[in-house]
Order: structure tokens, then sequence, then C-alpha cells
């Protein structure tokens, strides 16, 4: 009696097929939609647009006539287009937008969601036993571990710790351009690709559609096998490396260690429990070491988790938290990903490779370009709508809690003890951009001055009676006090704000 199933363009893989009393029974049709008005509305990256329609068409193409696949303005008219009222199942969608459409929509069952190891029922009881107090993400984890016995040795963490971040924030090793790890799997593109770029160029030319950007050869898996194949790679040449250097930065390597695994998650392609399963595998065969595989396993199975689900329990509320009362607007060069505009080597290269890629790790983005904005003062959910546009794995689940939350503090601390910002002298240890940079970590005030050392104390001195009670920020705080140029450095970031 179900008229089909829908698949969402971010749950394309087999796991979203498999049979049972929560998932779409074995031979019912399935309908995807390509919702073209989702590019008119905002302006993604090229990348990313082109990622997403290869690897839905990839989908429909191994799914044949099983799959009936609309092109559509948008996801109500493609559906009405191909089934009409008639009774649909879809797996819970991974944004608020998205369920709320499914949901008002007439004999549509809503199944549960697939692609994370926690289920929001799991979670929900799991909140409710954490009681009032802050949801930390290391308590999460470990329950995680725990409930789903990874890299465990019966009730105890494997080797005994389960938090080995202390090992995994080495700057990179000194004059070394690159880390020298095998280079991580490359797609090649197929007619599916050229026929996509085709299509962006024809909508580009038409001007209905605009995107930020380069669209070079596809980065990023689109299939199920490409995605496997990334992981295996990784997990073979690359895992062992992965720890020791999780948070360092270097100009002309900036994939480093890291798995580039997240918009084959995100896009459903990979199960985030034959990630961790297959990291583990390593570990017990002896050919990764344990902080590697643990900084991975708390990557996927800590804080992805932690995000997705933060996503929902913080409810629609948290896209807009503003504690800071941030208002300033993203600049245009910002958004055009225009590094000509900027002197700053780090932030500089980072635009460079956004526009280049739509992605860059997680240090760049936290502590360099997130940074930045906060200490300017930038509207939070402008921020977060330009990082969801421009990384091809921006979603709305993921980048709503990382950004909002984790980035901006806009939230007030709901998932951080304390903001994600810093001055230069950080940048300097963890990254090798500041020795031919125009400006210097150390200098705060005149032509000299790095923008995120003067940034970060002017950020101090805006929120200094928010933080000068914050146990891990009153030092800092308190360091204000002995800054005999803090007039100047106000004025001169008054100035540069204008
Ligand atoms: P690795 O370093 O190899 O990590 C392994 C995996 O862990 C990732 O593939 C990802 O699936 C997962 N992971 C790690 N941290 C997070 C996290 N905080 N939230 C969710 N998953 C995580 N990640 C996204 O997937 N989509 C986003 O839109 C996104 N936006 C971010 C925005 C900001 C401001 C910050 C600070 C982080 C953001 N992240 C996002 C998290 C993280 O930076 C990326 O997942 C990571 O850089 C992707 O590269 P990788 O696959 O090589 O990751």
């Amino acid at each position: 009696d179900v008229a089909a199933h829908w698949l969402f363009g971010d749950q394309l893989g087999p796991h979203f097929l498999t049979a049972g009393p929560d998932g779409p029974h074995r031979d019912t049709p399935l309908l995807m939609v390509e919702s073209r008005g989702v590019f008119r509305r905002r302006r993604f990256h090229r990348a990313k647009a082109h990622l997403v329609l290869s690897a839905m068409r990839h989908r429909a193409a191994e799914l044949g006539d099983r799959v009936t696949y609309v092109r559509a303005d948008g996801y109500v008219e493609g559906v009405r287009e191909a089934v009409g009222d008639a009774p649909l199942t879809v797996h819970h969608p991974t944004s608020r937008a998205a369920l709320k459409l499914v949901r008002a929509r007439p004999s549509t069952r809503v199944l549960p969601a697939r692609g994370f190891l926690v289920g929001h029922d799991a979670f929900r009881e799991w909140a409710a036993r954490s009681g009032s107090g802050q949801l930390r993400q290391e308590t999460f984890y470990r329950w995680v571990r725990g409930n789903h016995d990874l890299l465990m040795d019966g009730a105890e963490p494997a080797g005994g710790r389960w938090n080995l971040d202390h090992d995994n924030r080495e700057p990179a090793p000194r004059g070394a351009a690159d880390l020298g790890v095998p280079a991580p799997y490359r797609p090649r593109e197929d007619d599916i690709d050229t026929e996509v770029r085709a299509d962006l160029d024809r909508w580009e030319r038409e001007g209905t559609v605009e995107f930020l950007g380069e669209d070079g050869p596809r980065r990023f898996p689109a299939t199920r096998r490409e995605a496997l194949s990334a992981l295996r790679r990784f997990l073979e040449v690359r895992l062992p490396t992965f720890g020791t250097y999780e948070d360092a930065v270097l100009a002309a390597d900036p994939v480093m260690s890291h798995s580039l695994l997240s918009s084959s998650l995100n896009l459903g392609l990979l199960d985030p429990a034959e990630c961790v399963e297959g990291a583990e595998a390593e570990y017990r065969a002896g050919r990764a070491p344990l902080n590697s595989v643990e900084g991975f396993v708390r990557q996927i199975a800590g804080w992805r988790e932690y995000v997705w689900q933060l996503y929902w329990h913080f409810g629609p509320e948290h896209r807009k938290a503003n504690v800071l009362r941030a208002h300033g607007e993203v600049p245009s060069w910002w958004e055009e990903l225009d590094s000509g505009a900027v002197t700053a080597n780090c932030l500089s290269h980072v635009l460079d490779d956004v526009r280049a890629t739509g992605w860059t790790h997680h240090i760049p983005r936290l502590m360099i370009l997130g940074s930045y904005a906060l200490q300017r003062g930038w509207d939070p959910a402008e921020v977060t709508d330009w990082f969801h546009r421009a990384f091809v794995d921006g979603y709305d689940w993921v980048m709503v809690p990382n950004v909002v939350g984790m980035s901006q503090f806009a939230d007030g601390g709901r998932m951080t003890t304390k903001p994600y910002t810093s001055g230069g002298a950080y940048l300097n240890r963890m990254t090798d951009f500041c020795g031919d940079c125009r400006f210097k970590p150390t200098v705060r005030v005149g032509d000299d001055a790095c923008p995120f050392t003067a940034g970060y104390w002017a950020f101090l001195h805006r929120h200094r009676t928010r933080f000068e009670h914050n146990p891990r920020m009153a030092q800092a705080v308190r360091g204000l006090g002995r800054l005999s140029d803090l007039d100047a450095l106000l004025e001169q970031e008054r100035d540069r704000a204008d």
C-alpha cells in the first residue's frame, strides 16, 4: 500500500535501504527528488552543488528501474508530480525544514533516522539521566564507546585511557612543508559528472543560479564504491599519522593526515559504524597507534554524533542564539572568497583553499575562519549560513551546532566552556603561516599588528564582564589590565572594523 519510499539526497548508502520494521520493504519503489530551487534560493559553492547532484544521479543510475528520479523546482512539486498524494515512507530527514515538510504531507510515515550510531530515543534517555547541567561531549562520547563496545577492553577503554587528546596536539615538525603521508584517494570523473557540469554551466548562463568558488575536478566521493575506496585508503595508509598532528596546519599541505570523509558520511555514502570499526580493526591488528585511532573514533563517535543530537535537542531557537549581541555583517570579500582583499597570510591561504575545494580541516575552520568572525563580531546566523553554503560537507544539522555553538559562542557556552579564539601566538605555534606574513604575531598595535592578536584583545575587552568570572577566561581578561597600549589598540580595531 506504500507507493514509494522517498530517499533524500543525503541518504544515499545501502544502510538507508535495509529492510525490517524500521526500513522500507525490499520491493517498495523508490523516489528521489532533485530540487533546483535549493540552488536558486542560496548561493552555494559550486563544488558542493556538483558533488551533491553527481552523488544523487549516480545513486539513481545504480538503482535503475526501482527509482523514479524527478527534477523539479521544489520537493513538494517533485513528490506531487511523481506520486500525487499516495502514501510514502521516508527515513527521518536531517534538517528541521525537511522534517516539517515530510510531517506536513498526508499519509507519509517517517521511519527512524539512519546514518548515526545513536538513536534519538537512546539519546533522550541519556540526556535525561545526565541531569540539567551541560551535556558534555566527553561524557557522551564515553557512553557511546561503552554502549557500542568501541575500542573497549571489557568495561575499560583500550589502553587504559579514554582521552588521548594530549598526544594529539603537536605542531607540525619544524621546517617540514608537508607531513609526507601518502596522498588521499581521488575519484575519477565520469559521464555523469560531465552532465552535471554542463547543467551547472547552463543554469549560470541562464542567470537563474549563482555559485561560489571553483568547480575543479571532483575531489570527493560521489558513489558508495568511491567512498569505500576513500575509507580503505585512509585506514590503510593515513590513519597511523592521523592523531599526532591533528591540530597542526601547514600552508602547503592543507589535508595533512585528515580523512576527507566528512562529505561521504554526510551524504550517507558511508555509515559511521564501518568507519570507526575499521579504525579499531587497524589498532587491534597493530597497524595503527592508539592515539590516532582514538582520535579518529572520537571525531566520529564523539563529535559527529554529539553535534547531530544537539541539533535536535537544542530546538529551533539555537540557530538564532546571539548572546554576545554580534550584529556585524559578513563583508563581501569574505562572501566572495576573495583572498586578494586580505593581507594576513593564514586567512588568505585558507580562503584560497575554501574557494578551490570547499574544504579545509577543523583547525582552519575553528581557529582561523571562525575565530576571525567571532573577534569581529559578525552576526552568528550569517556566519552559519556562509559556512553552510561554502563547505562541501555543510548541512543544517552539522553547521548550526558547530558554528553557533562551537565556533561563535553565540549560545553562551552550551557546548563549550570558553570561546574558541586566540591571538597570533597560538597560530604561530600550530601553523607555518606566520613566518612570511606581513604581520607579526607578537605585535598588537601599529602597521605590523597581527589582526588575530589585536582582534583577540579587542574581543576580550568587549566582553570582559561576561568572561571575567569564567574560570577558563578570567586570567586572560586580567591580562587586559596589563596592556599599556589598550586604548590605541581599541582605536585601531575600531578603524579597521569600519
Ligand atoms: P577528520 O579530521 O578526518 O575527522 C573525521 C570525521 O569526524 C569527519 O569526517 C567528520 O565526519 C567527523 N567530525 C569531526 N568533528 C566534527 C564536528 N565538530 N562535527 C561533525 N562531524 C565532525 N563537519 C562537517 O561534517 N560538516 C560541516 O559543515 C562542518 N562545519 C564545521 C564548521 C566549523 C566552524 C567547525 C569548527 C567545524 C566544522 N565541521 C563540520 C567539523 C570538522 O571540521 C569537519 O568534519 C572536518 O574538518 C572534515 O574533514 P575530515 O573529513 O578530513 O575530518
